[in-house]
């Protein structure tokens, strides 16, 4: 299993390589990761950004009813009584990453100070909330985020990825968009339609591993909707789910 981990972050890091044409000098350099047999186990991680919120406990309880786990990219809560929910997801069994502790591009994306500094915030917010060192994260917006590349340049969440990870910590993107920030509201067909889409590579191979975008805030209502429907998509395409690490 720890292998398959230590695979997992190598094909990560190695995506992350390939997308930004830029090198970043991790374990994928010295070990690429090898080719997915088609028979092999498929996993799929599905993963939540920019609660906790009322529709995250809806989540949740949809989880349990399928017996599945899922990852948590989240915010500091705005409602106090939200921080139950992130001890309820971590009681549970799901893991939690850090997604700094605003999201705010204005603040977070001025220098990399100023998103260490909403970054470090949120650890100790989750140190507090679970009692255990968060080892997981993504940028606001993705690694590849052309507001960020065209503000900041293209090595300014590069340059942050090689600080954390050279202290332990594992920056994940995603390869199936959801498609549920496309609009305010994004109605059930249409994102179950996404996922079917986006679980394919370009020769029409399912990906191996998928890890699946969605949100779980407050307006995300038809994202708790889809969800029953995409986790069926997923255990009848033979994946099996996990959490990030
Ligand atoms: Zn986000």
């Amino acid at each position: 299993m720890k292998n398959f981990i230590n695979k997992l972050t190598l094909f990560t890091s190695t995506l992350i390589l390939l997308l930004t044409g830029s090198i970043i000098p991790s374990a994928s350099m010295d070990n690429p990761p090898e080719m997915t047999d088609s028979n092999s186990k498929k996993v799929v991680y599905l993963t939540f950004d920019d609660g906790p919120s009322e529709n995250t406990t809806k989540i949740l309880d949809i989880l349990k009813e399928n017996d599945v786990k899922a990852t948590f990219f989240i915010i500091s809560p705005y409602i106090p009584s939200h921080n139950d929910i992130v001890k309820r997801i971590y009681e549970e069994g799901h893991a939690i990453g850090n997604h700094t502790a605003d999201h705010e591009f204005d603040k977070i994306y001025t220098s990399e100070e100023a998103f260490m500094k909403s970054f470090n915030k949120q650890q100790e917010f989750i140190k507090e909330m679970t009692g255990s060192e968060c080892r997981i994260f993504r940028f606001p917006g993705g690694s590849k985020n052309t507001l960020v590349r065209n503000a900041r340049g293209k090595d300014f969440t590069k340059n942050i990825i090689v600080k954390l990870e050279s202290e332990g910590f594992h920056c994940y993107d995603w390869n199936v968009d959801s498609g549920d920030s496309h609009a305010s509201s994004v109605p059930v067909g249409t994102i179950c339609n996404n996922i079917l889409k986006e679980i394919k590579d370009k020769d029409g191979n399912l990906k191996n591993p998928s890890i699946v975008l969605m949100h779980d805030c407050l307006t995300k209502k038809t994202t708790v909707q889809a969800l029953p429907e995409i986790i069926k998509i997923f255990k009848d395409n033979g994946y099996e789910f996990d959490t990030l690490k």
